[in-house]
């Protein structure tokens, strides 16, 4: 059986290393020189997006035999909104690495699979789908799935982020909503070591921001987070997306074209976490290929997921920086802060977002009811 991988990334070299445990022997074909070519930054893998599974590095070890090391478990988020600062305290999740850097969730898993990785792979999937009995798209996007009429792109984004040298705590993560710098959008720090970090924005396109200039609302969004933490990290690189796609594909499996990580739609649209669906995905399609289960089964919580998140999404866009406050106000409120340490939890089952979806539905709804 020849099957074809393109794209040796989060969700492709998952893929490989299912298969290679299964006897199969994939082809990798990666475009770029070598695994992780792109900037470095800081990931995050919140086990509390996944439930009902506690610990998600645990799970990928023991369900899937992949084995990642974070570079440290992170049991504190601080979020500020415009005029408050809270924070969430439990058993969080994980930072990780990605990109160029040998320590990357990407260089791990190249590491762990004994395929060759053909690289500066100029094929294209018509070239491999003409070649091979399966094909898994996994290249970190939706264009493919958009080409082939296969993808629903609910929203695009604009993102930059830098690298920065400072002093930082590195297991305490960090997210500002606020909507006068960002609006609609986010921006967060998230440390890779004592010294480094990432500092990125990201805000949905929506009418009102198409004019907003990218790199302004980054330089604002970089001196607030100057004031917050009381320094001037230096940047040491830079990276951006003027149009990144946040959506699902229509059929995970079109014949036998597998579609894997972004390709699929791994990529949640309410706060942008993509890695353990990317890992799923992969994993997945590999058991359908070997026939051990069938992917669109397997996939179809994904979609829900990435429903409930969507919601997510359209009830942040109808927040305004007073709700914001009001909301990260209420983290200092002891019944709150109760509920919030039983939810974050090692021990909690509780789903927060399908706990919390139907609640922002409804929002949604009345919200555009009104704006109609
Ligand atoms: C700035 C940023 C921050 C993020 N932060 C988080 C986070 O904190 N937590 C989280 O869970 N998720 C986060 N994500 C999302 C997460 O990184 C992705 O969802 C995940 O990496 C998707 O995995 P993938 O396998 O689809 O793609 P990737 O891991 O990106 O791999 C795709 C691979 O395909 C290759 N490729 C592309 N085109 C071709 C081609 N034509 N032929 C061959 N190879 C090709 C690429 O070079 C790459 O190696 C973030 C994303 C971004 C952009």
């Amino acid at each position: 059986m020849e099957v074809a991988i393109m794209g040796a990334g989060m969700s492709g070299l998952s893929c490989a290393l299912t298969l290679e445990k299964h006897g199969i022997k994939p082809r990798i074909f990666e475009k770029r020189s070598r695994v992780g070519d792109r900037f470095v930054n800081g990931e995050a893998m919140f086990s509390i997006l996944n439930r009902p599974i506690k610990d998600s590095i645990e799970y990928i070890s023991k369900e899937f035999d992949i084995h990642l090391k974070p570079i440290t478990e992170t049991n504190k988020i601080v979020i500020h909104s415009k005029n408050e600062v809270g924070s969430i305290e439990g058993k969080i999740g994980y930072l990780n690495i990605r990109g160029r850097h040998e320590n990357s969730y990407e260089s791990q898993l190249a590491k762990q699979v004994k395929t060759e990785i053909n690289y500066n792979s100029i094929y294209s999937y018509e070239d491999l789908c003409k070649k091979y009995d399966y094909v898994v798209l996994a290249t970190g996007d939706g264009e493919y799935a958009c080409d082939l009429g296969n993808y629903r792109c609910d929203l695009t984004c604009k993102m930059k982020g830098v690298s920065v040298e400072g002093e930082f705590n590195r297991d305490v993560p960090e997210v500002w909503f606020n909507y006068e710098v960002v609006p609609k959008g986010y921006g967060w720090l998230i440390p890779y070591s004592e010294r480094e970090a990432n500092i990125v924005i990201a805000y949905p396109c929506t009418p009102n921001n198409i004019k907003l200039d990218l790199n302004q609302v980054f330089e604002n969004f970089y001196s607030l987070i100057c004031e917050d933490i009381n320094q001037k990290p230096r940047i040491t690189d830079e990276f951006q997306f003027t149009r990144y796609m946040m959506g699902i594909c229509n059929s995970p499996k079109i014949d036998n074209t597998y579609f894997v990580g972004n390709c699929f739609g791994a990529i949640s649209p309410g706060l942008g976490f993509g890695q353990f669906t990317a890992i799923l995905t992969g994993v997945y399609s590999a058991y359908d290929i070997c026939g051990i289960d069938k992917y669109e089964k397997l996939v179809r919580p994904l979609f829900d997921n990435y429903n409930n998140s969507l919601e997510l999404r359209r009830y942040l866009q109808n927040l305004t920086d007073d709700k914001l406050d009001s909301s990260i106000k209420l983290l200092d409120n002891k019944f709150f802060d109760k509920l919030i340490d039983k939810i974050f939890s090692a021990e909690s089952q509780i789903d927060l977002m399908e706990f919390a979806t139907p609640v922002m539905k409804l929002n949604n709804y009345y919200k555009k009811k009104l704006n109609n």
